[in-house]
């Protein structure tokens, strides 16, 4: 049986980043910029007022107190093209222009009007001050982000700041879901007593949100090859297929073989690893990436962590793709029997900027019960037995939602 790291690799080697392709602005965010884009104008487009208040030459307003005739009000939106003459000032308004002559803002807390449309200033005021100038932040035909950034909400922000309502990035890939096994039912269903409710599709769905990827849950097939090959032809239509259960040891773990049949090269089945064994990994006749999750929920939730995540974050162009390993202090005894590498389900908790990793008590990869107290997992080497209280080990964070729970010493 191969290691995990060797399963990682072999996973990663075979992950290639996606086409570029242009999709909508709405769309993009997760997604990576296959192109370097440039602003179309000036950032700011124009010296603009970050203060409600009056816009003034600075040279009129040098001393603690001064009084100017008030020339017109500036609102934002509004292009003034009257210049501002000397000895008065505009009132103007937060992100309205500075009419031309103005240089700077004297903020509304420092003024108090006065008779005849005149008003007091509390000066001196300096060059520029309370202004944004015009290009400071990016000027018109630079580069404001660069092919590879990640888009998060700011760079969403930015794009559609120089209009771009139509993206450069790596194609997301999209994903079907494929769950097999005849006692598997739905989750709005009534189980009878020996039927199991459909908790993968939960748990995939649930992981990849946080990526840009289109999924689409194909349903249950039994577990018979004529229809699980059916099933597996329609995932097949994807670029990415994730079966759930099929590809154990088990009478009726048809997946594999049905794969070979349907012409997918099998690159990796079986890894030495807790929870997680069974996991598959093949390539489809067209390049399709399959992954073949162990049916227990704890086995998605690990392998979906440790291989699918990874691999779909290649195939989207980041260039980060693992989780980042943290150093943890272990805070109960830990042993493990056997020589396969654990992904030990833990709560880790940040205190006075140390990482400390619990163990949560499990009573194997079926039970989701305890698995919803962990934010994360902490990595037994394969030929560790024992690991004491106090000692280092190291550990990483489930990604998606629940990471505050970091900050908390138990998990609600
Ligand atoms: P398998 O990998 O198909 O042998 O399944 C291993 C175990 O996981 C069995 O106990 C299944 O009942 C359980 N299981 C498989 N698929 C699911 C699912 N979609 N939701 C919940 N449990 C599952
Ligand atoms: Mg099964």
């Amino acid at each position: 049986m191969i290691t995990f790291d060797e399963a990682l690799r072999a996973v990663l080697k075979q992950a290639r980043r996606q086409p570029a392709g242009k999709i909508p602005l709405g769309e993009s965010v997760g997604c990576v910029l296959a192109r370097e884009m440039k602003a179309d104008r000036n950032l700011p487009p124009f010296h603009r007022s970050t203060m409600d208040g009056y816009a003034v030459r600075a040279t009129d307003v040098q001393h603690s107190r001064v009084t100017l005739m008030v020339q017109g009000t500036i609102r934002p939106g509004e292009a003034l093209r009257a210049r501002l003459k000397a000895r008065h000032c505009m009132k103007i308004m937060t992100g309205a222009p500075l009419p031309p002559g103005a240089d700077a803002v004297v903020m509304v807390e420092d003024s108090e009007a006065a008779e005849k449309g005149r008003v007091h200033l509390c000066g001196p005021v300096e060059e520029w001050e309370n202004v944004a100038r015009q290009g400071e932040d990016i000027r018109k035909g630079h580069v404001v982000l660069r092919r590879g950034t990640v888009i998060n909400a700011a760079a969403n922000g930015l794009l559609a700041t120089v209009g771009a309502v139509s993206v450069p990035v790596y194609r997301p890939p999209r994903a079907a879901v494929l769950i097999t096994g005849e006692e598997i039912v739905p989750p709005g269903a009534t189980p009878r007593p020996s039927e199991i409710r459909d908790s993968n599709s939960a748990i995939i769905a649930s992981r990849l949100k946080e990526l840009p990827v289109t999924l689409d849950l194909l349903g249950t097939s039994p577990d018979n090859p004529r229809a699980l090959k059916w099933l597996i032809q329609q995932g097949l239509k994807r670029e990415v297929v994730l079966i759930s259960g099929g590809i154990s040891m088990g009478d009726y773990d048809y997946v594999p073989e049905v794969l070979k049949k349907l012409q997918a090269r099998i690159i990796v089945h079986r890894v030495a690893i807790k929870p997680g064994r069974p996991f598959l990994f093949a390539r489809g006749p067209k390049g399709q990436y399959v992954f073949g999750l162990p049916g227990n929920p704890v086995s998605v939730l690990v392998c979906m962590e440790e291989f699918v995540i990874p691999a779909l974050r290649k195939i989207l162009g980041y260039e980060a793709c693992v989780p980042k390993v943290w150093r943890a202090v272990l805070t109960a005894p830990y042993s493990k029997p056997g020589d396969r590498m654990h992904f030990a389900l833990a709560h880790l908790w940040w205190r006075q900027e140390r990482l400390y990793a619990v163990p949560v008590a499990s009573h194997g990869s079926g039970d989701l019960v305890s698995a919803t107290r962990a934010n994360g997992v902490i990595l037994v080497p394969r030929r560790t037995r024992k690991l004491a209280r106090g000692r280092p080990v190291r550990a990483h964070f489930f990604g998606g939602a629940g990471l505050l729970s970091a900050l908390q010493k138990t998990a609600r």
